[in-house]
């Protein structure tokens, strides 16, 4: 296998996505992304942005197989897309659940899939899904959001157990609140409601969840697999 490592990640164009990716190039990493916008931030000739809709099979089977022929080879695999459609269940709408299922949990399933095959066949490589903090203790207004995100924990260690003899790593991150785009509609009020459930006072950044990634990814966690990583000021320990 080459030096410089190959990674695929999903979403990546902002937000917590984004922050992986500048921290794998850090890292010596040549990667590939998939989301439906480009980063402006990432003008880098090892930066690979293939435009999918995580929600759309054949826009996800298309664009795998591109990275597949263009990188021959991945490392590393990181399913970090994900949505919300937040609502109370009395109220929720059949799309609301479908979308969220899709883009956050059925994408997970068709590029661990495609990639897993190929990390087997090399007999090397790490998988990080993203999970949430949510996925662990539930949280009322999002029950779509919720099961997306425990089925990743499911699924992943599932994924550990059938992979760990072909030396291919599964592992999850599961972050609570962290500063980007999905957390900026909330109001300040609900902000500081959160603050008062995180033991450590505060709302975390995409660079203390990119690290953990990094982390996962790298030889360093040689022997962790089927792990749940929390990175949550400690929400739920
Ligand atoms: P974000 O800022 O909203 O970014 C979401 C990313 O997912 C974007 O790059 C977006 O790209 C991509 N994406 C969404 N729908 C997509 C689709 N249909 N096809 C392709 N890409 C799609 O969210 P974030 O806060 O960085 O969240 C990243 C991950 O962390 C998510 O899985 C989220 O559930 C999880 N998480 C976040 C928090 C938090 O507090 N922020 C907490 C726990 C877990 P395009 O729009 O360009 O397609």
């Amino acid at each position: 296998m080459s030096e410089t490592r190959k990674a695929l990640v999903t979403g990546g164009s902002r937000g917590i996505g984004l922050q992986i990716i500048q921290t794998l190039l850090a890292e010596g990493c040549e990667v590939w992304y998939l989301s439906r916008s480009k980063a402006a931030e990432l003008e880098s000739e090892l930066v690979h942005h293939i435009s999918c809709d995580m929600a759309d099979r054949e826009s996800v089977a298309s664009a795998l197989e591109t990275v597949v022929s263009e990188a021959q080879e991945i490392d590393i695999l990181v399913n970090n897309a994900g949505i919300t459609r937040d609502g109370l269940i009395m109220r929720m709408k059949d799309e609301a659940w479908d979308d969220v299922i899709a883009v956050n949990l059925t994408s997970v399933f068709l590029t661990c899939r495609r990639i897993g095959r190929l990390m087997a066949t090399q007999r090397k490589g790490a998988i990080v899904n993203i999970s949430s903090v949510v996925g662990i203790m539930g949280n009322g207004g999002q029950t779509n959001y919720a099961a997306s995100k425990a089925g990743i924990i499911g699924f992943s260690k599932s994924l550990a157990r059938e992979l760990s003899g072909r030396n291919v790593r599964v592992n999850v991150v599961a972050p609570g609140f962290i500063e980007t785009s999905m957390t900026e509609v909330l109001s300040d009020k609900v902000k500081d409601t959160i603050k008062t459930q995180i033991p450590l006072g505060r709302i975390g950044n995409t660079e203390e969840v990119a690290q953990t990634v990094a982390f996962l990814s790298s030889d360093k966690a040689s022997y962790i697999t089927g792990q749940v990583l929390a990175v949550d000021g400690g929400m739920a320990m």
